[in-house]
């Protein structure tokens, strides 16, 4: 196991059957350093290249990490607990997937070379859920609402106004 290089190189580093892994922080990664509040905290990347079927360049790897999210049901934050994990075939034409089996995911007209970053980030993000929520009840923020509208109830002070005067 080796540190993760900048750029991935993918018939290079499949070819050689090259394993890496980092632990990076999530303030190492643009794009989620913007939707997610923990950005001190750790992520840890293995990704592990290979060739499949003497032509198919693979990536298959995990990433662990915990994501500081606002819960969509009472806007404080929650914090998920993250593994996203990914199986990839990078194909020249979709009959090459053909012979690869369920467990891929494919890619078609992959590049040589791209960004660990990105595509890390990527994997990652499709892995944050669209509704992110505590798992325990927690108070919904429209209920809150509505008991901070009562409590201002313009009618509750008419009557105070009112019982003044008697
Ligand atoms: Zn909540």
């Amino acid at each position: 196991m080796q540190g993760i290089p900048d750029t991935i190189k993918l018939f290079n580093f499949s070819k050689k059957g090259l394993n890496f892994s980092h632990i990076y922080q999530v303030k190492d990664f643009p794009r989620m350093k913007k939707l997610l509040s923990n950005i001190d905290d750790e992520m840890k990347v293995e990704l592990s290249f290979y060739i499949e079927n003497n032509s198919i360049p693979c990536i298959e790897g995990v990433v662990k990490l915990n994501a500081m999210v606002n819960c969509q049901r009472c806007l404080n934050k929650v914090n998920l607990r993250l593994s996203p994990s990914f199986k990839l075939g990078f194909l020249k034409n979709e009959q090459q997937g053909e012979t690869l089996d369920s467990s891929f995911e494919t890619i078609l007209n992959a590049d040589e070379a791209f960004s660990t970053i990105e595509f890390i980030t990527d994997e990652v993000l499709i892995s944050i859920p669209m509704s992110p929520m505590h798992p325990h009840k927690c108070q919904s923020y429209q209920d809150k609402e509505r008991i901070k509208q009562e409590k201002h109830n313009p009618f509750a002070i008419l009557k105070q106004l009112k019982n003044s005067h008697k």
